[in-house]
């Protein structure tokens, strides 16, 4: 068996779509412009390409974006105030701070300084607990673009088993939760979970989320099974060479041997070009739906969970 390729950057440009037509309703109708802040602390280089990444998304789908550079040294005080004024602004629908912080100042508080309503990413704590008793919540980005690519592909999931490995608040919890949500017999393995194979071995849906390259292989995938991988690990080229600057030629891969599990699911999401994209499709989308519930407007069709 060969499996369907589920192409999330396909998929993200039409949840962008969707997005835009949204914001161009609201801007026409009701004169309304969404917008999201994002908070940067720091010069981390990653965190520094996503943010600019970000406001040009921004820019694409008529999104407002307004940046926050801070210096590394920032103190919680300074960025507390900030934070309040954001909650403050009208103008902003959607708060990001950009993660990892500086070892300094305490992710949980801050993320738990964001006023709810506004935050986009669904790490507050409060959101974590409406998404954990099924009431309506932002929901994390990631996990959120992947339920959307699930139901994209399978329509109805109720009663599937679903296995998602690793547990993080980000991504592995946030996932079962959804997935949950959608009725399906949700396992959530992690670094303990005694015999993997056979966990994984039983799932008509697989969910890797360990930043481990290539550690589920085909054997451990049910035949005819969707896999997710959410995975994002830099490793070293397959032809050999330096780039301009002398640093090894390096590629992405997910955390499922990609040759080997297309060879036995039924569909799977590449990496790149899987996950990735709909997560920040995803940012766009729940800034939309925190516009329209800050406004008391319909909440966009298909963008939420
Ligand atoms: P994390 O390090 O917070 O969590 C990893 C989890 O994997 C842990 O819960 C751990 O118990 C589990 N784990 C570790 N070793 C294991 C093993 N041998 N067997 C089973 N489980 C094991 O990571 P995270 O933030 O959840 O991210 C996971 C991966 O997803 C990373 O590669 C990250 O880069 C990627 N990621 C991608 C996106 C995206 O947009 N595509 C977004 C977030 C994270």
């Amino acid at each position: 068996m060969t499996a369907t390729i589920i192409d999330g950057k396909a998929f993200a440009a039409t949840v962008r779509d969707k997005v835009a037509g949204h914001v161009a309703r609201l801007k026409e109708e009701h004169g309304i412009t969404p917008g999201l802040a994002v908070v940067l602390v720091g010069e981390d280089p990653a965190s520094q390409v996503y943010v600019r990444s970000k406001g040009k998304m921004c820019a694409e789908v008529g999104i407002a974006s307004f940046e926050h550079r801070l210096a590394e040294d920032t103190s919680e005080d300074a960025l507390f105030d900030l934070i309040d004024r954001l909650n403050n602004d009208p103008a902003v629908h959607g708060i990001l701070v950009q993660l990892p912080l500086p070892g300094h100042l305490n992710e949980d508080l801050v993320i738990n300084g964001i006023t709810p309503s506004k935050d986009v990413d669904g790490f507050h704590i409060f959101n974590v607990g409406l998404l954990g008793t099924g009431q309506k919540s932002m929901v994390p980005c990631t996990p959120l673009g992947c339920l959307m690519m699930l139901r994209d592909h399978h329509g109805d999931l109720s009663g599937m088993d679903a296995v998602v490995i690793g547990r993080s608040n980000i991504v592995g919890k946030p996932m079962a939760q959804l997935l949950l949500g959608e009725s399906c017999t949700v396992t959530i393995a992690h670094s303990r979970t005694r015999d993997l194979p056979a966990v994984v071995r039983r799932a008509d849906i697989v969910v890797a989320a360990v930043g481990r390259p290539q550690m589920v292989p085909g054997e451990w995938i049910k035949p005819g099974a969707t896999v997710i991988d959410v995975g994002i690990n830099r490793i070293e080229a397959r032809e050999k060479g330096v780039n301009e600057d002398g640093s090894a030629k390096t590629r992405l891969v997910g955390d499922c041997d990609f040759d080997s599990c297309a060879a036995v699911a039924g569909a799977i999401t590449p990496v790149p070009g899987g996950v990735g994209p709909m997560t920040i499709a995803c940012l766009l989308a729940n800034t939309v739906t925190a516009c329209c519930r800050a406004n008391g407007l319909p909440e966009p069709e298909g963008l939420t969970a």
